[in-house]
């Protein structure tokens, strides 16, 4: 793949923010932005790495009408040697396939799409910024850009790729969060499009996400949608229970998205020699095992905040405390270990690094 390259002049650099403390996650952006277009019988074409700015988008395309399109989320880290690396990346394009195919989007050649993230990272390396836990947030996404409001699939799309240096997800440490079970809301549905990356389904979460802020919690806890008692996933991270010493998530029903922390964590637990395991996880269940103390643990892992400890879990109006609202041992490990893997202070067994 040929990528032009149209890059800002000197003076119409911007300059990266001196600290991250204080900059909200996702709101600033690099220099530069990778696009390339697609379209029926040319397939992917017009590879360009330009200055960061506005789409022209007509207001008939489908995406604004019909939401088909598809996105991700990864990290580049500089790490204590002043390397920068991503974590995993090619399971970030892979999944961005799985979701295309839902979505009927065209999918992506992985190396050459991780080729080209390179080129962008190297070309805007001085915005991966350097403060402790901080990083750069990348979010590739596709969308159906044909110029029509007639219900079909999409004949022309748009991929680009944007970068945006986040702070420490923790700002006053490692604090566990409360969060509340949805009994009213559902997120996905058998058969669905709960497993892809996918604009729609955090439209359809909002209201849940918001009555719950309303009422003091930070995220919400998804039930599977037909019996409501099976645990599925948080807003927008995969979760975890510590019961009996054994590290438990929820079985990929279709319905949860397959995180890459989600998968770390399970592959790296099985390399510690712990015991864990994937399955089905009912709610009464673990509030039972909240109170009598078999559950000792829960924690979210997703790549925003690598491992999110959880410490109040609120069901039909009541609060069930977790482990004293202290973070725990198992969800503590995880985190230092993914992280330093990530930052370079940890051997990386598994060659989940890659050099940019
Ligand atoms: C992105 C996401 C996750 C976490 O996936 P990671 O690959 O670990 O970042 C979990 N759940 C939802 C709904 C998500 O959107």
């Amino acid at each position: 793949m040929e990528v032009k390259f149209s890059t800002r002049s000197a003076e119409q650099l911007k300059t990266p923010p001196a600290s991250m403390s204080g900059v909200v996650f996702g709101t600033v952006f690099s220099d530069h932005m990778f696009c390339m277009e697609w379209e029926e019988g040319k397939g992917w074409h017009n590879a360009e790495i330009k200055p960061y700015g506005p789409l022209m988008l007509e207001p008939s395309s489908m995406v604004l009408h019909y939401a088909q399109m598809s996105f991700e989320g990864l990290k580049a880290y500089q790490t204590d040697s002043g390397e920068h690396v991503l974590f995993r990346p090619r399971e970030n394009f892979k999944r961005m396939n799985r979701t295309s195919l839902r979505m009927c989007l065209p999918e992506l050649d992985v190396e050459e799409v991780l080729t080209a993230l390179k080129q962008l990272l190297r070309l805007d390396s001085g915005w991966v910024p350097n403060e402790a836990g901080t990083s750069l947030y990348i979010r590739p996404t596709i969308l159906a850009t044909e110029e029509a409001i007639g219900l079909k699939v999409s004949s022309k799309y748009l991929f680009y790729i944007i970068l945006s240096p986040v702070g420490p997800y923790y700002s006053q440490g490692f604090n566990p969060v409360k969060i509340m079970v949805s009994d009213k809301y559902v997120r996905a549905v058998p058969g669905g499009v709960g497993f892809a990356k996918t604009g729609g389904n955090y439209a359809a979460s909002n209201l849940a996400e918001k009555e719950a802020k309303e009422l003091g919690y930070t995220q919400v806890l998804w039930l599977d949608a037909v019996e409501r008692r099976y645990i599925e996933e948080v807003g927008a991270m995969n979760i975890f229970f510590v019961i009996n010493d054994e590290i438990v998530t929820p079985q990929l029903t279709g319905s949860i998205l397959p995180g890459i922390t989600r998968m770390s964590v399970l592959e790296l637990g099985k390399y510690w020699g712990l015991k864990v395991k994937e399955g089905r996880i009912a709610i009464d269940e673990v509030l039972n095992g909240l109170k009598d103390g078999t559950v000792s643990e829960v924690f979210g892992a997703g790549t925003a905040a690598v491992i999110s400890p959880v410490g109040t879990l609120s069901y039909k109006g009541e609060d069930y405390q977790v482990s004293d609202v202290e973070t725990g041992p198992v969800a503590m490990r995880f985190y230092e270990h993914l992280t330093g893997i990530q930052y370079g202070k940890e051997a990386d067994p598994f060659d989940w690094v890659e050099s940019i």
